[in-house]
């Protein structure tokens, strides 16, 4: 995580163009009102900005460190068509990190309805800061010991810091939240029984922590993990010195990185594609490389032995018009590894789904929503991951605002 320096960031808004029609804003999935909140900080107003950018996006503290601003806001400010763009994001992580630290939260009306978050990842959090500043009683069930979801047990936080996870706690219990801890809503505490009790509304926003397999021979074997499972605790694994990821998105980056960091002398990112098709940022990718991470592309995986992973060589081929990747046969070649990561997606596990009836899913295990997020499930809202699939933090914040309203809504009766 790199620091902010205050004298830069001075520098850095006093170059911002505040455009009238930002390309900055229009470009991020939250639409982060960018010139106000420089105007706002150049004036002095740190704190109204703050508090502009919390109600606009409660998780504007993480988001401001890890979205993947090159596709965003960085990415498409007009300044870095002939000089480099303006790192709003760093801003945005100063003001408000800092108003996550001291903001006051009171709950200024208190409703009757309860309402039960399961999952305290980007979403469930998004929810319960919301539901909560409206005066509803609120729930959270997190089946972990702490609070965050994947920002806590997927991100490493040499990324993230878990300081702003943990001030966001405290936020939430300004609000009179409760949090269960350790909690799996599903086997016992079933969706029924919450709705027995007396919660007029349950949102659902588990995640995906299911990881995908690659289905090859020796997949179980005992020096293979999956990347979500290893960066849950990566101080209860013992390595080796040659690790080998496969897999290329951020959970991969995230995976290498953790891997080296944790003493592997030599850790591979093996890829069946090129860097252009990495679903892993650039910066990601950048980092990686930087510290010491090699990559190892147009291979794909055939089989895992005790030695490492046998790979084939990859290449793209143009049939009926279209670009197709295909194997090279005979080039199967072994890759030693004394450790080997999958990190090729995820889906949702399914405790919920398996013990609540009426409460479809569609082909890949994700929650079946309507246009304002309800379930199947009469009262039973979801978004997020379980939803869309492995995608971004601000998603799930933006969609879980728009759930929000909709539960308000439906306690409301309308
Ligand atoms: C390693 C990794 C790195 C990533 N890096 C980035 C990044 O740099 N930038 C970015 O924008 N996105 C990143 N993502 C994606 C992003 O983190 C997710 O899109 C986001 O966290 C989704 O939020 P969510 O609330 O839907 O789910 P989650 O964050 O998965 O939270 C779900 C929560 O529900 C809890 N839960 C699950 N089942 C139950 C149950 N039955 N009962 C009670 N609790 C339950 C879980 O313990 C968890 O706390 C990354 C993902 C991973 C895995």
């Amino acid at each position: 995580m790199r620091e902010i320096d205050i004298n830069q960031l001075r520098q850095e808004v006093n170059r911002c163009f505040l455009c009238k029609k930002p390309r900055c804003k229009a470009n991020c999935p939250i639409e982060t009102p960018i010139p106000d909140i420089i105007e706002l900080y150049k004036s002095g107003e740190i704190e109204k900005a703050g508090e502009i950018l919390f109600n606009n996006n409660p998780l504007s503290a993480v988001c401001g460190v890890i979205c993947p601003h090159e596709d965003q806001c960085l990415g498409n400010c007009i300044k870095g068509i002939k000089d480099k763009p303006i790192k709003f994001h760093e801003l945005e992580t100063y003001i408000s990190g800092e108003y996550l630290k001291s903001a006051k939260f009171k709950q200024e009306t208190k409703l009757e309805d309860r309402i039960a978050i399961v999952g305290s990842g980007p979403a469930g959090i998004t929810l319960a800061f919301i539901l909560a500043k409206r005066g509803y009683k609120i729930t959270i069930f997190e089946k972990n010991s702490e609070i965050g979801g994947v920002l806590r047990y997927g991100i490493p936080d040499f990324r993230l810091s878990r300081e702003v996870l943990d001030n966001i706690e405290e936020r939430l219990l300004d609000l009179n939240v409760k949090i269960r801890y350790n909690a799996l809503v599903g086997p016992v505490l079933t969706l029924d029984k919450l709705l027995e009790d007396g919660y007029k509304a349950i949102f659902i926003g588990t995640g995906v922590w299911n990881p995908k397999p690659l289905r090859i021979k020796g997949e179980s074997l005992g020096h293979v993990n999956y990347a979500i499972n290893y960066l849950k605790s990566p101080k209860s694994f013992r390595l080796g010195e040659k690790v080998v990821i496969i897999g290329a998105g951020n959970v991969a980056m995230d995976a290498a990185r953790t891997a080296k960091y944790h003493g592997a002398k030599e850790v591979k990112v093996v890829y069946r594609k090129d860097f252009e098709h990495m679903t892993a940022t650039n910066a990601e990718i950048e980092d990686a490389k930087e510290e010491g991470v090699q990559f190892e592309l147009f291979k794909a995986p055939v089989e895992i032995v005790d030695e490492g992973v046998i790979f084939v060589d990859t290449k793209f081929i143009e049939e009926d018009g279209k670009t197709k990747m295909v194997n090279i046969e005979g080039s199967e070649k072994l890759m030693e590894a004394d450790s080997v990561i999958i990190a090729v997606s995820q889906s949702p596990k399914n405790n919920i789904v398996s013990n609540t009836e009426n409460l479809e899913t569609n082909k890949h295990g994700l929650l079946v929503i309507d246009d304002i997020g309800h379930t199947t499930r009469e009262g039973v809202f979801a978004c997020g991951d379980v939803v869309t699939g492995a995608r971004t933090v601000v998603e799930a914040v933006a969609h879980g605002k728009r759930v929000a309203d909709a539960i308000d809504e439906y306690c409301k009766g309308k």
